[in-house]
């Protein structure tokens, strides 16, 4: 997704919004408006000084991903083929410094084609409209097989052993993932249950077959006959999250130490969204049990973020930026969400119960830029809906990653976008530009990283 100012886009909503019919409607409406003088002066009131850590990691993993959707001929545009590519660009901190050119804050180009060869480019290819892929009786089961295809093969995993996405699926559900109902004729028979050993069972009704990557159902948003770009996004969006923690994954297999000094970066808010949200339920115990894991081992746990240089809380940070004083930040709970951001009173318990495993925090960094920041929950489970929604905010839980995080963000801002950090727009620059895949990331990470304590 491009950063504000990376692709121009100019929307022509003046006209609609002057309309009368358009005018009434909205006055019935609520949402977020910008904020008065004396609002945005008790709003910045909230903000307090923005934590430091102690030191930076030694290596920064960033994410990004572009989706794209094509005819396949001009003469059938409805006939369209899905195409998503995940990149994630690996640098090493001791190299960065050298990235931007001294005296100035541009990035030097020549040193940015190095890094993208430390990239690791992950692409799947997709039915999107019309197509039936391998022969299957509907476009819906060939988009499930081409799912289960995509995400089960070698090229999303790290290094020649490592496992794939398709495995971490079913490792964060505990090696069994069941599902009651038959993805392609909806019946209720025995359910699916799934392991390492069954990822395909054959539906005893309709015979077609079920996979075990159907659990995300993905898939229910495909017709026949429609436009399936919802679909595509959805699936690129837990591509995304699914493969960073596929790496994290791999990390943790083989070198803890070198995870502990490893920080993450994903593109978005620390959220699944549409059907596979689910999913974000068993990432966020999996990120506990990580961070449980390395700090029993007696170091850091590894620092995850979400970056968001779009949306709702973006939108609102940038209105309160006038107001706020540089080098502080607040976090997000969600009474502050609902007062400020959902433009009124908190409407739920727990905002993003379906979909969030990252508590969002906003930052003005001490040179004046802004910045929406997610952190994993660092709790095991949502239990007990409400107690979880204050929990989750109290900022005494996140005091082993906020300072590092926020240091990370300092060392990595630049000017060239508004709210960029360095690694994302890397990894969004190899995204969106470069289609030919890129090395094996692990390997640059076995050379640079394997056993080496910080
Ligand atoms: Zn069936």
């Amino acid at each position: 997704m491009p950063y504000l100012g990376q692709k121009a886009s100019k929307g022509g909503h003046a006209d609609l919004i002057k309309n009368p019919d358009v005018e009434a409607f909205l006055k019935d409406c609520v949402y977020m408006r910008e904020p008065s003088d004396s609002e945005g002066a008790a709003i910045a009131s909230q903000f307090l000084p923005a934590p430091k850590g102690s030191e930076l990691p030694a290596c920064v993993v960033a994410s990004d991903a572009s989706p794209y959707s094509d005819p396949i001929s001009n003469r059938f545009p409805s006939t369209q083929v899905g195409y998503v590519k995940v990149s994630l660009v690996a640098f090493d901190m001791n190299n960065f410094n050298g990235l931007i050119e001294a005296g100035s804050s541009l990035v030097d180009p020549f040193k940015v084609a190095a890094f993208h060869r430390d990239a690791q480019a992950v692409s799947f290819t997709l039915p999107g409209s019309n197509i039936r892929y391998k022969g299957a009786k509907t476009v819906k089961d060939g988009f499930r097989l081409a799912v289960y295809e995509q995400l089960s093969h070698d090229r999303t995993s790290f290094g020649r052993e490592g496992i794939t996405v398709k495995d971490t699926l079913l490792f964060i559900h505990g090696g069994k993932i069941t599902i009651k109902k038959c993805p392609s004729c909806g019946g209720e028979g025995k359910p699916f249950e799934f392991d390492l050993t069954h990822e395909m069972i054959e539906c005893p009704i309709c015979s077609q077959i079920a996979y075990v990557t159907d659990c995300m159902r993905i898939h229910e948003q495909i017709s026949d006959y429609g436009d399936n770009t919802a679909a595509i996004t959805r699936f690129m969006n837990a591509a995304e999250h699914l493969l960073m923690a596929t790496l994290i994954k791999t990390l943790v297999d083989s070198n803890i130490t070198q995870l502990s000094s490893m920080a993450f970066i994903v593109d978005g808010p620390l959220a699944l969204f549409g059907q596979p949200a689910k999913i974000h339920l068993p990432l966020m115990a999996f990120y506990h049990n990580v961070s449980s894991m390395v700090l029993a081992a007696g170091y850091a746990p590894p620092l995850l973020m979400g970056l968001q240089k779009e949306g709702q809380v973006m939108e609102h940070a940038r209105s309160l930026d006038r107001f706020l004083k540089s080098g502080t930040y607040r976090v997000i709970d969600d009474d502050y969400r609902g007062q400020y951001i959902s433009g009124g009173p908190a409407e739920l318990d727990n905002f993003g119960h379906e979909t969030y495993y990252g508590q969002d925090f906003i930052l003005k960094t001490e040179s004046g830029r802004i910045f929406t920041v997610g952190i994993p929950y660092p709790f095991p489970n949502k239990q007990d809906r409400s107690a979880f929604a204050k929990r989750k905010s109290d900022v005494s839980f996140y005091e082993a990653w906020l300072g590092r995080a926020f240091d990370l963000i300092r060392h990595l801002e630049f000017d060239l976008y508004e709210s960029a950090v360095v690694p994302i727009a890397l990894a969004h620059r190899h995204a969106s530009i470069s289609l030919v895949p890129g090395g094996m990331m692990l390997d640059l990470l076995t050379k640079q990283h394997m056993g080496s304590v910080r």
